[in-house]
């Protein structure tokens, strides 16, 4: 039985094309910039999403922090969301690395930070304030896009008030497909994007920073000081390549797989369901029932994420078929309590 594994889409393994493509990459040292593999993406990247430098890094995390640091100095300020990966999943790295401090901000359920509100946390030039230098959002947002007129409308405030605007846009590509527009549309009002090939694009490895080529300049000192200055890195970068080439058209499947799911699983009593908006589903799942979960998860060769928290998040990406998802409705059918059960 072919397993299941719904906790990421990072977990995807390179295909037998994508392996085939890594074994013929051109490769040099890029630490020299001789790598043509390497140069070969990072000027597709940069041109797909309309920038004109573009700087590969090992992680998405890396590829964030970098461009912190390039906006940033030291008793700069950056404005957040309370869950953005950057703030509560990043090690803190800002703060840690960059003496930058982070002025979080809670977001509204689909993943904006009310502008008022951002607005209203900009520091006046005061010695008792930090330095507000950078708003940084992320797209997509547990699987949201954010709205396009919130992206314009984000990047006329960081104009009002001189602020550099930041995408982790590690799911940029499947925003884009989701709101059937070109990932430059989605990347335009910002001055710097992070994208993961290591998601949904099933790459192994990898995350691209594009900027202009100043940013981009100070982002590779950065890079290496950070100890991501890689050698023949021509290898990972063909695969990224390879994702870019074959594997965008494709985040649609995944869209319809998870909207699929969706649909299964609201279809069955006791739980609450939410999202498909992209690749991700959400679903409340009452505490008592997790251990039968997790026992028929086993059973069937599906991995769920762990923790006991009350909502389990599913991701689907190339690595889940149409069997899998129809597999997965059936776990949850199986444990489900019986529908009279259910008061009205
Ligand atoms: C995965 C992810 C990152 C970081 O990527 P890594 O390559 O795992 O370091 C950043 N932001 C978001 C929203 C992510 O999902």
């Amino acid at each position: 039985m072919k397993p299941v594994d719904l906790r990421s889409d990072t977990v995807t393994r390179p295909t037998a094309a994508m392996r085939a493509a890594m074994a013929a990459a051109e490769v040099g040292d890029d630490v020299y910039g001789e790598d043509p593999t390497v140069v070969a993406l990072e000027r597709r990247v940069a041109a797909d999403l309309g920038f004109r430098a573009g700087l590969f890094l090992p992680s998405g995390t890396q590829a964030n922090l970098v461009a912190l640091l390039c906006h940033c100095a030291r008793g700069d300020e950056y404005v957040v969301g309370m869950d953005a990966h950057t703030y509560r999943y990043e090690g803190g790295g800002a703060a840690v690395l960059g003496s930058i401090q982070p002025q979080p901000l809670p977001q509204a359920p689909d993943g904006t930070l009310p502008l008022a509100a951002v607005e209203a946390a900009i520091k006046p030039d005061d010695p008792h304030f930090a330095r507000t230098r950078l708003l940084a959002l992320e797209n997509t947002w547990h699987g949201r896009p954010l709205p396009l007129d919130y992206l314009s409308g984000a990047r006329a405030l960081c104009d009002r008030h001189g602020l550099a605007l930041h995408l982790d846009g590690a799911r940029l590509y499947n925003a884009a497909v989701a709101c059937g527009v070109p990932v430059r549309t989605v990347a335009a009002p910002f001055d710097s994007v992070s994208v993961c090939l290591s998601k949904g694009l099933g790459a192994p490895v990898g995350s691209v920073l594009v900027g202009d080529p100043d940013l981009v300049h100070a982002g590779r000192r950065w890079r290496k000081m950070l100890g991501g200055g890689w050698r023949q890195a021509g290898l990972l970068a063909a695969a990224a390549l390879h994702a870019l080439d074959h594997h965008v058209g494709r985040l649609a499947d995944d869209h319809a797989r998870a909207a699929r799911l969706a649909d299964g699983l609201r279809g069955l009593p006791g739980l609450e369901v939410d999202g498909a908006h992209t690749n991700m589903v959400f679903v409340r799942v009452d505490p008592a029932r997790r251990p039968a979960l997790a026992a028929a998860a086993r059973a069937a060769g599906i991995v769920l994420p762990g923790g006991d928290g009350p909502v389990l998040r599913l991701v689907v990406h190339l690595d889940v078929d149409d069997e899998g998802i129809a597999r997965t409705v059936a776990l949850f059918a199986g444990v489900a309590p019986a529908a009279a059960t259910i008061a009205p």
